[in-house]
């Protein structure tokens, strides 16, 4: 079975509809969404829509959380905050229903699915190292989960034995995970990339071959920057796509 998993996608629906063109050429037979379909991005309708339609396996990300209250903002930043207010005021409530329905973890016979972390999904914690890879791993019953939250592509795999093996970072990547007794992949972001590098990320993995990949996709930059300023989003919300920042 070859699975194409979309990261973080913030109501971008430019850099959304790139990735779906890019990955449909691979012939996933499943599909998969880490969560944040929305927050500040200015087509958080037009991306539930399209995710819906291609029948995603999807799991609630913090800002489809604050979105629908669920989440305290406090914590958020004041672009971050202002997104989700504005999100809030511009989403329906089927659209609001659909997001409610999500759960925080995702179980397939295959893989796991959370935003963050197993440790708390809850909570929202990132997994930018070894060391919160490695309280994610150890909650992990199936071989491989896909988690996104922090917009950078990571791969952690772990032996049997407790070894913990770190691919070297890479914007696209292609990883043989065959002899791993657990895989966690960050899959990127779709829609907000934040490892300098602002071309749009998807994942894809065959459980046939244990094959995992980073793929990188250019898109429609400046039209969704200019889409962000008309919609009276903050404009460092447009600025930071061409900065992948
Ligand atoms: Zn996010």
């Amino acid at each position: 079975m070859r699975i194409g998993i979309l990261g973080d996608i913030h109501g971008n629906l430019e850099a959304l509809t790139a990735v779906v063109d890019a990955m449909r050429a691979e012939h996933p037979d499943l599909w998969v969404q880490v969560g944040d379909l929305v927050g500040y991005g200015p087509d958080p309708g037009p991306c539930i829509e399209l995710v819906r339609g291609l029948g995603c396996l999807v799991c609630m990300g913090n800002h489809d959380a604050a979105v629908l209250d669920l989440l305290d903002t406090a914590y958020f930043n004041n672009f971050a905050r202002e997104a989700v207010e504005w999100t809030k005021e511009h989403l329906p409530e089927e659209h609001l229903s659909y997001l409610r329905s999500l759960g925080l973890v995702v179980h397939h016979p295959e893989f796991t699915v959370v935003h963050g972390t197993l440790h708390m999904p809850e909570q929202f914690g990132y997994v930018i190292s070894a060391v919160e890879a490695m309280d994610s791993l150890a909650l992990q019953q199936s071989r491989v989960c896909f988690v996104g939250h922090s917009h950078v592509p990571a791969i952690y795999m772990k032996r049997d034995q407790g070894d913990l093996f770190v691919a070297p970072y890479q914007p696209e990547i292609r990883v043989d995970t065959a002899g791993f007794a657990r895989v966690l992949v960050n899959v990127g972001s779709v829609g907000q990339p934040r490892d300098e590098d602002p071309r749009a990320t998807f994942a894809l993995y065959d459980t046939e071959t244990e094959v995992v990949e980073i793929r990188r996709v250019v898109y429609d930059i400046r039209g969704v920057q200019e889409k962000i300023l008309r919609a009276g989003l903050p404009p460092m919300l447009a600025n930071r796509l061409s900065l992948g920042v």
